[in-house]
């Protein structure tokens, strides 16, 4: 079986929207790769963000690093605080339905961003709802359906988050960084909504470790590619790698076309697994740091098996 690759797109910004996507499809069109898309459709908050991670210990050596402020631009930087948040999905709609027509999977990356990311821990189901049906409002105004896969902003999932999930009809959900599908415990509660996670680590991590290189992360990925017994699974942010790496990342992709690697769309997937359910493992879902990452993300514990 040759290598297979699953492209989970996330698009946080108004500047990932008008900006990356159209880089991105450049990237991908000639190249013939189709992939999954989540975007959050909400304010654009990300000045807040910014703020945030500022507060946050080992941000400023990862800031120089990962050239934050060419990647996420001076503007980007101050919406939501010195800046009004513009409304991410105010004129989407055609580049969402270019993005279906070209093949694209499309699903949502929440409604605000930056909220979800820092206080989803707190929020009841319904507050959660609330978000998805905002989102969704927007989705179904520009695709004339509602989208049937969710991202969580920042890997940040919990059990009244998948309940939402479960409760809105999602088919799957990528909320996590794992190493295989699964379906998330909450405690005694096992979550319904199949959830596919991140399996790799990302570009802007590995960037920001001391020394290391795009090239490098070409290499580390082809490498565990080559080693994976599963499809792997590959988050690419709209502001990073269809901004200022949009070069690495090609170089990665064209890495990829040499070693024979398969891309799928997650739905794709999920609709496969989602043949075999009862064989699909369980595992406890825990907040994990990651290398590279700052703050706490949600993440798969081991595998058990469905009770
Ligand atoms: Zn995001």
């Amino acid at each position: 079986m040759p290598p297979r690759l699953g492209l989970k797109i996330d698009v946080d910004t108004l500047e990932g929207f008008q900006k990356g996507i159209p880089a991105l499809l450049e990237i991908l069109a000639p190249r013939g790769i189709k992939s999954s898309f989540f975007v959050a459709l909400g304010p654009d908050n990300s000045g807040r963000a910014v703020f945030r991670v500022f507060k946050q210990q080992g941000f400023l050596e990862k800031m120089w690093r990962t050239r934050a402020p060419a990647i996420y631009g001076l503007r980007t930087m101050f919406y939501g605080t010195l800046l009004p948040a513009p409304l991410i999905g105010q004129g989407a709609g055609e580049i969402l339905a270019a993005l279906a027509a070209a093949g694209h999977e499309v699903g949502l990356h929440g409604y605000d961003h930056v909220h979800w990311h820092d206080h989803l821990l707190a929020m009841t189901q319904e507050e959660v709802s609330r978000e998805l049906t905002q989102a969704q409002g927007i989705f179904a105004s520009f695709l004339g359906r509602e989208a049937r896969a969710f991202a969580a902003p920042g890997w940040q999932c919990s059990a009244a988050s998948r309940a939402a999930l479960a409760a809105g009809g999602f088919l799957y959900g990528s909320d996590t960084r794992g190493y295989a599908p699964y379906f998330p415990r909450f405690k005694e509660q096992i979550n319904p909504v199949l959830e596919i996670p991140t399996t790799l680590p990302t570009l802007d991590e590995l960037l920001g470790f001391h020394g290391c290189r795009p090239e490098d992360f070409t290499a580390l990925i082809l490498g565990r590619l080559a080693q994976a017994d599963l499809p792997q699974v590959l988050t690419v942010h709209a502001e990073v790698e269809g901004g200022p790496l949009g070069q690495e990342f090609a170089t990665l992709l064209d890495g990829c076309r040499d070693e024979g690697v398969e891309f799928f769309r997650l739905e794709d997937w999920a609709r496969e697994l989602l043949q075999d359910q009862e064989k699909m493992p369980v595992a406890a879902v825990r907040q994990g740091r990651l290398p590279g990452r700052a703050g706490m993300v949600s993440c798969q514990g081991p595998l058990e098996a469905q009770p």
